[in-house]
């Protein structure tokens, strides 16, 4: 297929609709030359069979960060028809609201430089990171539900964070459809002890600072200034959300006959939007959702605690304040123009990010003149961006941006070039913590593609707009 994309332009490369069987809508890739390079022929096989889903809108867009997935690319957004069209927990993700978080500090760089070892170390000690992690909060089958209605309320009203905080999340961390009854016992049982840890592999917690402004004007509305300490955080719905999506993949593959939907592949089962099933899966998935909101608000708060501890500084010092926290892995119900009429359709987003422009209803009031913000995470050694959504994403992306750097590297791959040049080689320079190497070794900077690369992309179609680009001083992997 890789050969039959056709160039629109700089950044733009299109798989017409009906090049492969059935296929109703284009798939648009968004890829700089060099990155177009990296493109993987079956990432575009995933992208036109999620063209070929029934009520399956304009077209299926593709972000520089693209790489296979589960069923559906990662970095592939689709819009369906909320009257006539489907909803796929494989084009959402087994990490439902997997997302992050950007919270800024009052500290300068050379505040914390210095003694980030040991500042890190600290981290470790107090924020649960690592497969199968547990955290100090249990959830009674009572008290999960709560997280799973309230989401990010649920942790501000337990003393992690302030109410100002859930001004600043997407959703304001609560999705209303969310039904906790929809989700299973297992469920339940997986997430009774994970609230507020990172859990494992790509998630992390990151020290940063601020080290180039890219747009002054609209760095000072956000608050920020060069040399700044920066708190990134990276994680989802851990155990909870992965069961959702297991137990919705299993009834969808049940009821494919049912509906009378057949598959290019079996990976993008999926159930009507508006049948029993379909709706069961969309609540319950809210529920995980608000789930991960509730966990990144603990796991933000918790970090800064830890920062401002560990250099005996009082919280007015310490200056926390959340710039953002949205989703990368979620379906949402949204308003979007297609051909002359505004429609109302499913987004799934997966491995990409909700981008809306200045004055957009959904964008809060602080940022209403800049546009939502834009948390883009790079690698452990590189860097990660902070942007703002642009009025070109509605029309050319259903409001979206990528939502990192995008592997390169298989994780086996990367522990083979760590077990040839050797850990301390390949991270040379670097303040990695984690509770066991493997996981270190897997994300290694040059396991991904160069953030900076997709961000540009990203910046030259208006999608987003670069405001700042921030370094890692210390990071804890999962
Ligand atoms: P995903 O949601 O696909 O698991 O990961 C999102 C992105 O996070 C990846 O594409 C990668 O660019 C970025 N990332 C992974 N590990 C790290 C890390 O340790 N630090 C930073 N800043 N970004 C990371
Ligand atoms: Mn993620
Ligand atoms: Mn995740």
């Amino acid at each position: 297929l890789k050969e039959q994309l056709v160039r629109k332009g700089d950044y733009v490369w299109e798989l017409p609709k009906n090049t492969v069987n059935g296929q109703k809508v284009p798939v648009i890739i968004y890829l700089s030359d060099a990155l177009f390079e990296l493109l993987e022929e079956d990432a575009i096989k995933q992208a036109a069979n999620a063209a070929t889903l029934r009520g399956v809108q304009k077209a299926i867009y593709v972000m520089p960060d693209v790489h296979v997935g589960y069923g559906f690319p990662v970095g592939g957004v689709m819009a369906t028809d909320t009257e006539t069209g489907i909803i796929s927990p494989g084009s959402v993700g087994y990490d439902i609201n997997c997302g992050v978080r950007l919270i800024a500090t009052n500290l300068q760089s050379k505040d914390v430089a210095p003694k980030i070892k040991e500042l890190m170390q600290e981290v470790l000690k107090n924020v649960p990171a690592g497969v199968g992690s547990t955290g100090d909060i249990r959830l009674s089958p009572s008290s999960m539900e709560e997280v799973l209605v309230k989401g990010a309320k649920w942790a501000v009203e337990h003393g992690y964070g302030l109410e100002e905080d859930l001004e600043h999340i997407e959703s304001f961390g609560s999705l209303p459809n969310a039904d906790p009854s929809k989700a299973s016992h297992e469920a339940y049982e997986r997430g009774s002890d994970e609230l507020g840890t990172v859990g494992s592999g790509n998630h992390f917690v990151e020290v940063q600072m601020v080290e180039e402004i890219y747009d002054e004007e609209i760095a000072q509305k956000l608050g920020l200034h060069e040399g700044q300490v920066t708190i990134m955080v990276h994680s989802g719905s851990r155990g909870f959300g992965h069961q959702v999506c297991t137990d919705y993949l299993k009834v969808a593959v049940r009821v494919l006959p049912k509906y009378g939907i057949e598959l290019p592949d079996p990976q993008l089962a999926c159930m009507p939007f508006l049948s029993n099933e379909g709706q069961d899966y969309f609540k319950a998935m809210c529920a995980a959702a608000n789930y991960a909101f509730a966990n990144r608000q603990i796991l933000g708060f918790k970090t800064a605690n830890t920062v401002r501890r560990f250099l005996g500084l009082s919280w007015e010092e310490f200056g926390y304040r959340l710039i953002y926290d949205h989703a990368h892995n979620i379906a949402k119900i949204e308003e979007h123009r297609v051909g002359s009429k505004l429609k109302k359709v499913v987004v799934h987003r997966k491995g990409a990010t909700r981008a809306f422009p200045p004055y957009n209803p959904e964008v809060p009031p602080a940022y209403r003149e800049v546009g939502q913000p834009v948390i883009i995470p790079g690698d452990m050694g590189r860097a990660s961006y902070l942007l703002v959504g642009q009025p070109d994403s509605m029309e050319k992306s259903f409001g979206t941006a990528c939502h990192g750097a995008g592997r390169v590297m298989s994780r086996r791959a990367a522990k083979r070039l760590v077990k040839e040049q050797g850990l301390e080689r390949v991270i040379a320079g670097l303040t990695v913590v984690a509770r066991g190497k493997g996981t270190i070794m897997e994300e290694i900077p040059q396991a991904y593609k160069d953030v900076s690369e997709v961000v540009r992309v990203i910046h030259e179609l208006g999608i987003a707009k670069m405001v700042a680009r921030l370094k890692p001083l210390g990071t804890l992997k999962g």
